[in-house]
């Protein structure tokens, strides 16, 4: 970055940026190189400022959530990497006394586990399915984010989106989340950040719903290696089959390359071992893949998104 477009984005957002940030911290797999910028933004002026300067400067950048999907390169990222918080984490709810639906507007910025702890709590039953998947509300967006039969996108209304031009809502019969993706949202990526979302919800028993969370969480201690640093599901299912199983077939639990490790407990889970690398994840992404295609014929697509 040039000295002058350094010094003036310092001057913009005093405080609030980490120049050559290592991004192992902002990942759940503990991975990537790093960013030539990370900046925290808080509230929706800040943003624009940001998201005009970055397109007037011609500046690449990506916003992220929690990293909980992603592997980023050894090599890091040449531009700026976003990161919504303060404002961005908000959450108001609309409640009608006479009937047993919820509306509620929840920041992108926010994490899944806030979000669904304010909801067991209010008793609004919906988000349950949520409990333990580590992202914020935005990544969770863009992933259609789900379990158990269950996604994000079904329970979503309008979102918010702000480009460099201002802020666009979109209604829910705008939204076309498929299968892990909201696939619409590319048409948007180049320029857009998700900033804000609303989310239909029952009201519920709160003892009920408790109880669904806990049964849920249970689930995941006993079928997920959490011990270890991983993005979750690192392959999506093929129709009409798992990833996990497919792998297991082919024989790759427990297989390595460098630090990543296929899991002995998940096969579909790409775990760091301690000191994995993105190269070493994507050799492992490629046997794993080669193995399956041969003893299958089905190729695996990763559901982690690559930066
Ligand atoms: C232990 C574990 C368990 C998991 N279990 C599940 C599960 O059960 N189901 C499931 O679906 N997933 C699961 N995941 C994967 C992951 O948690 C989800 O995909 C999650 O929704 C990603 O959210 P994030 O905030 O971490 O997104 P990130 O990984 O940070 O980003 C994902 C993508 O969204 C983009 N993005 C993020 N925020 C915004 C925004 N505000 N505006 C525009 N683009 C944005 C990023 O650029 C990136 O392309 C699991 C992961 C782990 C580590």
């Amino acid at each position: 970055m040039e000295p002058g477009v350094k010094e003036k984005l310092s001057g913009m957002f005093p405080g609030k940026i980490q120049w050559n940030c290592s991004l192992k911290e902002y990942t759940t797999f503990s991975i990537g190189g790093r960013a030539q910028a990370l900046v925290k933004v808080t509230d929706r002026n800040e943003l624009q400022k940001l998201l005009c300067f970055v397109d007037a400067k011609g500046l690449l950048w990506r916003v992220i959530g929690r990293g909980s999907n992603l592997l980023i390169s050894d090599n890091g990222f040449p531009g700026i990497i976003i990161v919504l918080q303060g404002d961005f984490s908000r959450f108001t709810k609309n409640v009608v006394e006479e009937s047993k639906d919820v509306v509620i507007r929840v920041g992108a910025g926010c994490s899944l586990g806030r979000l669904l702890k304010n909801c067991v709590d209010s008793g609004f039953s919906g988000l349950e399915f949520t409990v333990g998947i580590p992202g914020t509300v935005g990544g969770a967006l863009v992933m259609n984010a789900g379990a158990g039969g269950e996604e994000l996108g079904t329970v979503a209304g309008s979102v918010t989106l702000m480009t460099q031009n201002g802020i666009v809502e979109l209604g829910k019969n705008e939204l076309d989340f498929t299968y892990r993706s909201w696939r619409g949202f590319d048409k948007f990526r180049p320029k857009s950040v998700i900033i804000e979302s609303e989310f239909f919800l029952k009201k519920g028993d709160v003892r009920q719903i408790k109880a669904s969370c806990q049964d849920l969480s249970e689930r995941r201690k006993r079928t997920q290696p959490l011990e270890y640093a991983n993005a979750g599901s690192f392959f999506k299912n093929p129709v009409g089959d798992s990833a996990g199983r497919l792998i297991e077939a082919s024989g790759c639990k427990g297989m390595n390359v460098g630090g990543a490790a296929v899991s002995d407990k998940h096969a579909n889970f790409l775990v760091n071992c301690g000191n994995a690398t993105a190269s070493d994840v994507l050799g492992l992404m490629r046997k794993v893949q080669r193995k399956v295609r041969i003893n299958s014929g089905i190729r695996l697509i990763p559901e982690v998104h690559f930066l």
